[in-house]
């Protein structure tokens, strides 16, 4: 299990059972979207890792479905790969300047397939895994996991680190609590707004130490936000 979720928007059901097959035995989970308007439905459930998108869609079509992706804050670093039938390279330029990833020209295998979205996935994910922050002595690193402060070690959960990693890169901003759910949990379905809270006291509890907990200031009535200021 690679614990990364997939989300599939293609209208022919043919292909997008062939894709789910294959990528569920490669070990991601995946949803499957006939079209752009259940797609944004999946993605307010649960903020998919990949798109793997078609480009030839009933409506808007894949490529100006990408752009508004790209535009969009909450999805705007999330890898598209295109299912593409056509081999034009106009085309491709096309959907390079919209901001996608890679093509997958139909038809393909199931083995190129998977090398696919393993490639997209190792190339996006050093970006955010590699990233150190650094905010006054606190700092995290996302490659080992660690958060420390004048090179002490901070013990924390690993929801309380995925939490204050969202929080130290996203400074200064007010998030509600569905909207940390949203961005940090990545769905907002199953998971009550008071979790927040809990993880938000583990996380000053753990900082406390270290006199880091005044970072995670609560905003009356709109919610947290992460400021080195008083
Ligand atoms: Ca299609």
């Amino acid at each position: 299990m690679t614990n990364q979720h997939i989300l599939v928007v293609e209208d022919e059901t043919a292909i997008s059972d062939m894709i789910g097959f294959t990528i569920d035995r490669a070990g991601y989970t995946w949803r499957a979207a006939m079209d752009t308007k259940e797609a944004a439905t999946c993605i307010a459930e649960r903020l998919p890792d990949l798109i793997l998108l078609d480009w030839m869609l009933p409506g808007i079509s894949g490529i100006d479905y990408a752009k508004r992706l790209r535009k969009e804050e909450l999805t705007q670093d999330i890898p598209i790969i295109m299912l593409t039938a056509r081999g034009e390279e106009s085309d491709k330029l096309r959907g390079f300047d919209a901001g996608v990833d890679d093509y997958i020209s139909k038809p393909f295998s199931p083995k190129e397939l998977v090398a696919r979205i393993k490639a997209v996935l190792r190339r996006v994910s050093p970006f955010k895994e590699d990233s150190i922050c650094q905010i006054d002595e606190l700092r995290l690193d996302a490659s080992s996991h660690r958060v420390s402060v004048n090179d002490s070690c901070v013990e924390m959960g690993p929801t309380e680190f995925k939490l204050l990693q969202f929080l130290m890169t996203h400074p200064e901003r007010v998030y509600s609590r569905t909207q940390l759910l949203d961005y940090v949990w990545g769905s907002n379905v199953y998971i009550e707004d008071r979790t927040v809270d809990v993880h938000i006291r583990r996380l000053r509890k753990a900082l406390g130490d270290h006199g880091y907990d005044r970072f995670i200031q609560t905003v009356r009535g709109a919610g947290y936000r992460f400021s080195p200021q008083e």
